[in-house]
């Protein structure tokens, strides 16, 4: 009988059941839950251990440099992020509204950690989503009919339900990837929520993009149904800066 069941367990990839079935047995012995109880737990048990899994996959493809919460945000030190806005932005309606968050300021003012911040959030309520810089992008761009690598990062980029693209604007970008960046703009468009940082306002955009006309039908595409964060202040690393002495 329990090598059937375990049989039964590893076909139907229970787990947790197929690993401990003599424990929760003795333990069901010891402590005689009632039959729903102990069917309940075991289901349960189950599972949490595949919400976990997924979980765990979800991070691996999403691709985060790290992990940062919204919780750790402080925004006493960041005066356009109140405690309202946190809250709002973390029941996550915009990215089923499929909505742009634009984190616009100088270093170390907290775009990033927004950034990450709502990712996680997103990755732990099942949401599918991508993180990458723009100069990561436009080397997926360039590259996705050569290498493998960057095929499996764009069709990730194409499926997912949010896309987090930091550090818009740092470096400049060529003609060809203005087109490129613009080509995907255009496909995701109305597709997909995005989290975008950037160094430098929408003003700055066309110096940046290059051409006037180009940047127009970016910034067109992207503030709709789009929100801006001004983040201003010192930089958050510099006052927390940590001494040898
Ligand atoms: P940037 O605006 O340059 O992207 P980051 O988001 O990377 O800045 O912030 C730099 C560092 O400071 C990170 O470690 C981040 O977690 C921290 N940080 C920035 N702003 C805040 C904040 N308001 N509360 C807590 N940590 C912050
Ligand atoms: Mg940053």
């Amino acid at each position: 009988m329990i090598s059937k069941i375990k049989g039964l367990a590893a076909d139907f990839k229970l787990d947790n059941l197929y690993k401990n079935h003599s424990k929760l047995l003795e333990e069901a012995d010891e402590n005689e839950p009632s039959y729903k109880e102990f069917l309940y737990n075991i289901l349960l048990e189950e599972s949490n251990l595949k919400e976990e899994k997924a979980m765990k996959l979800r991070i691996k493809n999403s691709n985060l440099p790290s992990i940062k919460k919204i919780e750790d945000f402080d925004v006493n030190f960041q005066p356009e992020i109140s405690k309202k806005k946190i809250n709002i932005l973390s029941e996550l309606d915009w990215i089923d509204k499929l909505f742009k968050l634009i984190f616009m300021g100088p270093p170390g003012t907290g775009k990033t950690h927004m950034c990450l911040a709502l990712g996680y959030k997103a990755l732990e309520n099942g949401y599918s989503v991508v993180f990458t810089t723009m100069n990561e992008l436009m080397y997926t761009l360039k590259t996705k009919d050569v290498i493998k690598k960057s095929k499996v990062k764009y069709n990730r980029i194409k499926k997912a339900q949010l896309l987090l693209l930091d550090e818009v604007g740092y470096t400049p970008v060529t003609r060809d990837e203005a087109n490129l960046f613009f080509q995907l703009i255009a496909e995701l468009d109305e597709k997909i929520a995005m989290v975008i940082t950037s160094n430098k306002g929408f003003g700055e955009w066309t110096e940046f993009l290059g051409d006037q006309a180009l940047a127009t039908a970016v910034l067109d595409r992207l503030s709709f149904r789009c929100e801006i964060f001004n983040l201003t202040g010192s930089s958050y690393r510099l006052e927390h800066r940590n001494s040898l002495f």
